[in-house]
């Protein structure tokens, strides 16, 4: 294979290359894009029965301090009208239901199959992980660890005193908003309530494989019952958790079992399924089968295709194809609900915003030169806001068109100067076409949600973003032109101290909403690798060692090597690999220490860690622009675009 394509075949091999799972849309409350529909359970998007049974609490906790809820039930005089309706009896519906009965709310919950569904068709005897384990449970359905058949005598058995009204059998199909409430239609009447809460599970189509023979009536997506495989040639296939624990559960009784995965190895499986799964690989048991692609599925084979694209039959009576499951996308189509990533006109115009906002923050700086003879030159904040308040400022401002378009098609304009003007007159339209749109755009924020404004997570978020752009803004014209140093700090102390705050900020809350080992873990690294090597000790400690004369002397090796004229930024460095950071590499004062150091960094150190643990290990664990996109990108990374395409884009990037 040529090298270029190998090495991008390296690049891809741990990628997730299918379409990214799409969610519904939710605030931090799992309100829907459909005001007054919320969702709780696996829907929110971590799927584990705990967590699934803590959200369907907590949705009822918060209706119960919604005082437009309450007033409205106090207004109902419709009997027909339930206050809440519950779709989905997982343990995030039943959860709801427990919680709600004790409030005494009138409430229903449908159930298309039977109570616990989901549960009732893990594998018999399959092992129940009730992570996180650390998390105590308020909710009163409580998860305990066991198999799949305590499981449910204890969920059964928490519910048996309780009268909750499950109407088992009875599809919901869509939801209608009608006037102050809803019309929930199924498959067998219509019910009408005030509040709906949906928590159906992921339950929808399991995915397909594409290939001939998925038809066969021994191919399985759900293995209910490990008994079924006694004495049959087994392949199952996908990587993830459920095609881990149905290979195992099938291990003990099947003649044999194949696991045929299309990536060299599995991401992130349950700690205890990897270690039973090694210990079926050793004993022979089950038989894995990286790199492998399923090609056709035959009367008593299967064809896989190998990396090499070479083809390997097996002797095959029964599959399992457990490669993931769709969302019910329908239902949530068919009833008006908004999914991640689909973009309203709203979410348009403030892309444009922004990239109005970068045209003229760029253009503006290209052609300040042009700017300042225009206007004349403020060599402070208060001129500039004196030079603002003039009409002189204004009519200048207005008759700048005419001024660039004559100075554009005149004879005396050359392909040397041409530039400057052309970059001021994008910086000029720029500058009226963000003006425009964000008064719009700010209007109708301020219409369409200030009377739901509350001291909330999203409100400190944007109030963050919008503080953050000011302060930045400020902090950076006013070094840039007028030479301030805002509390005698220089511009990098300001940039870097926000940049570590708010991976801390956004760090926190990325741990409190997705509190699993593996989240906190890499979490923490990354707050203290950005808040202690990359600010603390630049920014305080070194220099603070350095006057106490902790590192030396003047003539020492740290003075002359490694920070030479206290240049402690250098220390950046011992994390930010060249060329992430090139500072201490392309300046004049390039030193012997940071010569060598960046080299064995780059070539020697990263390629190992890489290698070692894998391509994220360093930008997903280590490295300031990962710790950035992990916490602050954290509620925004299922809006990029995947699939194989998007992959393409990024490798050419
Ligand atoms: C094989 C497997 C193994 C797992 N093992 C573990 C584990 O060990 N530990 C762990 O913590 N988690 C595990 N999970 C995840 C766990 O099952 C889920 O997190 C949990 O069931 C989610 O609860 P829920 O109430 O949100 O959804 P579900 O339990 O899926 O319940 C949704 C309910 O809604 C019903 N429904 C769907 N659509 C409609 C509709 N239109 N109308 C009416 N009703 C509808 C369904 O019939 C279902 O009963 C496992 C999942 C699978 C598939």
């Amino acid at each position: 294979m040529n090298p270029i394509k190998k090495y991008f075949n390296w690049l891809q091999k741990d990628n997730p290359t299918g379409e990214v799972e799409r969610y519904p849309e939710i605030d931090e409350k799992g309100e829907t894009s459909l005001k007054g529909v919320f969702i709780v359970g696996d829907l929110t998007g971590i799927p584990l029965l705990k967590l699934a049974a803590e959200s369907g609490k907590r949705v009822i906790d918060y209706f119960n301090g919604d005082d437009v809820f309450q007033k409205q039930r106090e207004n109902n005089s419709d009997s027909e009208i339930n206050d809440i309706l519950i779709i989905g009896a997982g343990p995030a519906g039943v959860a709801s239901g427990m919680e709600a009965i004790k409030h005494n709310y009138n409430f229903k919950i449908l159930e298309s199959a039977k109570r616990f569904s989901t549960i009732i068709n893990f594998p018999k005897g399959k092992p129940i992980i009730a992570a996180p384990y650390e998390y105590s449970q308020e909710s009163d359905l409580k998860i305990n660890e066991g198999v799949k058949e305590s499981l449910l005598d204890e969920l059964n058995e928490q519910i048996k005193n309780i009268d909750l009204p499950i109407a088992e059998g009875v599809v919901a199909e869509k939801i209608e908003k009608k006037g102050d409430h809803f019309e929930i239609i199924t498959n067998d009447t219509t019910f009408k309530s005030l509040r709906v809460v949906l928590a159906i599970g992921k339950s929808g189509n399991a995915r397909t494989l594409d290939i001939p023979g998925e038809d066969l009536p021994k191919v399985f997506n759900r293995l209910i019952d490990p008994e079924e495989a006694k004495d049959e040639d087994v392949l199952v296939v996908g990587g993830g958790d459920s095609a881990l624990e149905t290979a195992i559960a099938v291990a003990e009784c099947a003649k044999s079992v194949a696991l045929s995965y299309r990536k060299s190895s599995f991401s992130r499986p349950k700690e205890q399924n990897e270690v039973k799964l090694n210990k079926l690989v050793e004993e022979g048991k089950i038989k894995l089968l990286f790199e492998t692609n399923i090609k056709e599925i035959k009367e008593s084979s299967v064809v896989l295709l190998d990396k090499e694209n070479k083809e390997i039959e097996l002797d095959n009576s029964m599959v399992f194809s457990m490669i993931g499951k769709e969302l019910p996308t329908d239902f949530f189509k068919r009833s008006n609900i908004k999914m991640e990533g689909e973009l309203s006109l709203t979410a348009k115009l403030q892309f444009a915003l922004l990239l109005l906002f970068a045209g003229m923050l760029y253009f503006g700086k290209s052609s300040a030169d042009f700017y300042e003879s225009f206007f004349g030159k403020v060599d402070s904040w208060g001129k500039v806001f004196t030079s603002i308040c003039s009409g002189e400022f204004w009519y200048k401002f207005v008759s700048l068109p005419e001024v660039l378009f004559s100075a554009l098609f005149s004879d005396s304009v050359r392909i040397w100067n041409v530039t400057k003007y052309i970059n001021a007159t994008i910086a000029y339209f720029s500058f009226i076409a963000f003006f425009l749109l964000g008064v719009y755009l700010l209007y109708k924020f301020i219409r369409d949600f200030a009377p739901e404004v509350k001291l909330n997570w999203q409100t400190f978020k944007y109030a963050y973003f919008i503080s953050i752009g000011i302060f930045f803004a400020v902090v950076f014209f006013g070094g840039r032109y007028y030479g301030i140093e805002l509390l005698g700090k220089s511009q990098g102390f300001w940039y870097t101290g926000f940049y570590s705050l708010t991976i801390l900020i956004f760090g926190l809350r990325r741990m409190k909403i997705k509190p699993t080992r593996y989240i906190k873990l890499q979490t923490s690294a990354l707050i203290l690798i950005q808040a202690l090597p990359l600010f603390i000790l630049p920014e305080f400690v070194f220099p603070l060692l350095g006057k106490i004369g902790a590192l030396g002397g003047e003539n020492g090796f740290v003075f002359t090597q490694v920070f030479p004229k206290e240049s402690y930024w250098r220390s950046y460095g011992f994390i930010l690999a060249w060329p992430l950071n090139f500072s201490n590499l392309y300046n004049s004062n390039i030193t012997t220490f940071w010569l060598v150091f960046s080299i064995v960094q780059t070539f020697v150190i990263i390629p190992y860690i890489v290698y070692r643990w894998g391509k994220g290990a360093y930008c997903g664990w280590i490295c300031s622009c990962g710790a950035l996109a992990e916490t602050l990108g954290d509620e925004y990374r299922t809006l990029a675009p995947h699939g194989p395409k998007a992959k393409k884009w990024e490798n050419f990037g």
